[in-house]
């Protein structure tokens, strides 16, 4: 399909017809749209912290870099992000899962609702005709 007239990027890739793809599976090395999707070649999914942050490490590579990695991989090499930025990835999905929201949503919404009762509860006793 040749509708990439207005891309026009800093280093084409070596065959302009097919773009790199934004994001690879790290186990098969086949190019995808999404990075934390089900690989349509292997069926692999990210799914642990380590695996979803290496993912998301790879789509943040340049053009050349992944599409090399997605050769590598492909011929069975492991991608090995840089320890810290993978330890830091990881650190920022755990702190974005939906319990900690949950629980900082019940923090924040909780606390006033639970003095509300209090308060109110405290009124009614003081109210009560002894
Ligand atoms: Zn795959």
């Amino acid at each position: 399909m040749p509708l990439s007239s207005s891309d026009t990027g800093s280093s084409p890739p070596s065959d302009p017809n097919v773009p790199v793809p934004p994001a690879l599976c790290l186990r098969c090395g086949s190019g995808r749209r999404l990075g934390l999707a089900r690989c349509e070649a292997c069926g692999h999914s990210p799914t642990d912290d380590l695996d979803r942050a290496a993912h998301l490490l790879a789509m943040d590579l340049s053009d050349d870099e992944r599409e090399g990695l997605m050769a590598r991989v492909a011929a069975g090499e492991r991608f090995e992000p840089d320890p810290q930025e993978l330890e830091d990835t990881v650190a920022a999905l755990r702190q974005a899962t939906p319990l900690a929201v949950g629980a900082f949503a019940l923090v924040v919404g909780g606390l006033p609702l639970l003095l509300a009762v209090l308060v109110l509860t405290a009124l009614a006793w003081a109210l009560l005709p002894l």
